[in-house]
């Protein structure tokens, strides 16, 4: 069984523009390296959002060097961006925009939802890209809920959707540039399940909702982040009731990173070089 690193409780919750509550339960600027390729997420909700004729969310701005995934799995989530690509994605859907070498974009939720009010819950991942890559074109994949395939568990543990990489012989939909898995994992209780990750991978499990048990030892429970070893095989996890668990591995990106607000570079030099790209337009426009 892979060895626990840490598991660290999430800070207080702060507003992403005035549409997205959120917990930072992963991120580069505490966790380093343990936790390359991934940058930083973001666990937005559960919260009410009671109607109204206003957008909410947040309005043009810009993204380099790396991507983002978004997990919706209540309410619904409205994206534009500069290669004049969109969309409206919902429960069971992700969005995943590669901003590399710099995009502009807008997240909203939906004008249906924001009329109608309603519980919104969401996950925002960011996930880095080699040097090599953060030239790339940027781009956009919407992954729809039916073309995520869902596993079944083992002796009725529950399931398992893989997002990007695979599990079982299930193969997830998301194009990545690096190898990683997003597993989006809901157990029943009193049911333990052991997940193989590649060896190699760093490995975090997040708790979204519910409390589990790791290796049959620690006991782990909601908004908390725990952080394993990049070694030893799998990992055994048993939910002590119903539990909601965002599982992701990658190999690590072994590069220098500076992530300074919506850019992730590898040089504080070229860091204020997308600053002023960006300033002059470089990004496109909406
Ligand atoms: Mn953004």
């Amino acid at each position: 069984m892979r060895q626990i690193l840490g598991i660290h409780n999430a800070p207080q919750a702060h507003w992403v523009g005035d549409g997205f509550p959120v917990r930072t339960l992963l991120s580069h600027h505490e966790h380093g390296q343990q936790v390359s390729p991934f940058i930083m997420l973001d666990h937005a909700g559960p919260y009410h959002f009671e109607p109204t004729t206003q957008r909410r969310g947040v309005g043009t701005h810009p993204h380099k060097g790396f991507e983002t995934v978004t997990i919706v799995y209540e309410g619904e989530v409205e994206h534009r961006d500069s290669t004049g690509t969109g969309g409206v994605i919902g429960p069971g859907d992700v969005q995943w925009m590669t901003a590399a070498s710099g995009i502009l974009h807008q997240e909203y939720h939906s004008p249906a939802f924001a009329r109608e009010g309603g519980d919104f819950e969401m996950v925002q991942l960011w996930v880095n890209l080699p040097a090599k890559d953060k030239s790339a074109s940027p781009g956009y994949q919407t992954l729809m809920n039916a073309q995520i395939p869902q596993r079944v568990l083992p002796d009725g543990a529950g399931t398992l959707r893989v997002i990007a990489g695979e599990s079982g012989t299930a193969q997830g939909p998301a194009k990545t540039f690096t190898p990683i898995n997003i597993w989006d994992v809901r157990l029943h209780g009193q049911k333990p399940v052991t997940l193989d990750v590649p060896e190699g991978h760093t490995l975090t499990i997040l708790v979204l909702a519910g409390s589990v048990k790791l290796n049959g030892q620690e006991s782990v429970g909601q908004s908390r982040t725990v952080l394993l070893a990049r070694q030893g095989g799998g990992v055994m996890l048993e939910a002590e009731g119903e539990a909601k668990l965002l599982v992701l591995s990658g190999e690590p990106i072994d590069e220098p990173v500076v992530a300074h607000g919506p850019f992730v570079m590898n040089t504080h030099e070229e860091i204020r070089q997308a600053m002023l790209d960006f300033q002059r337009g470089a990004f496109g426009s909406m």
